[in-house]
């Protein structure tokens, strides 16, 4: 792996580990322009209620807010920004980055249930759009390491749910097999 890359994405990796510590599904993200983080941000939907909170989007929001990352209104505001997420994007977040404009996505692992780049819709470069350019989408970075952080989430959630299952049996899987890309999302 391009030591670049792994840089960046042990960046977005902090991020998601603050996400677990606050109970949110464990996603990171960052973005860089220029050779520079411009924002990170990790999922929030938990916190603020609201299911469109995810990383990806709330970094956006931060970008576009801020005038000297933002100077002026222009259709693809994220034509020389590359993003890293622990996560591929899902759907929602796909679909958002192609309409700004994204110059390139890196990303961890898979997301089976939701994936907007390939997994479930390939919303990044398959679809085809009249207007907006697609982007290309690398997955495979710190793969390990973001199926992980999902897995120490997910074995300890849903304690105040109203009909909570059991997990109080459940071990934590370590082994994680190169053929399967998309074990994650599994509530
Ligand atoms: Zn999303």
């Amino acid at each position: 792996m391009d030591p670049e890359h792994l840089q960046w994405m042990k960046e977005a990796m902090a991020m998601a580990e603050e996400a677990l510590a606050a109970q949110e599904v464990p996603v990171g993200c960052i973005f860089v322009r220029d050779d520079k983080v411009i924002a990170k941000a990790r999922n929030r939907t938990n916190q603020l209620r609201n299911a469109t909170r995810h990383a990806e989007l709330e970094a956006i929001d931060e970008i576009l807010a801020d005038r000297s990352l933002t100077p002026e209104i222009t259709t693809y505001p994220l034509s020389t920004t590359t993003l890293y997420v622990t996560v591929e994007p899902c759907i929602m977040c796909a679909s958002a980055l192609r309409q700004l404009g994204i110059k390139k996505v890196f990303y961890g692992c898979g997301n089976d249930r939701f994936g907007g780049c390939g997994s479930v819709l390939g919303v990044n470069e398959s679809l085809t759009h009249p207007a907006h350019p697609e982007y290309r989408a690398t997955g495979g970075y710190c793969r390990e390491d973001a199926i992980m952080v999902l897995r120490r989430f997910y074995i300890t959630e849903n304690t105040n749910a109203p009909l909570p299952k059991s997990k109080t049996n459940r071990v934590l899987k370590t082994e994680i097999n190169p053929l399967l890309p998309n074990e994650t999302f599994t509530s």
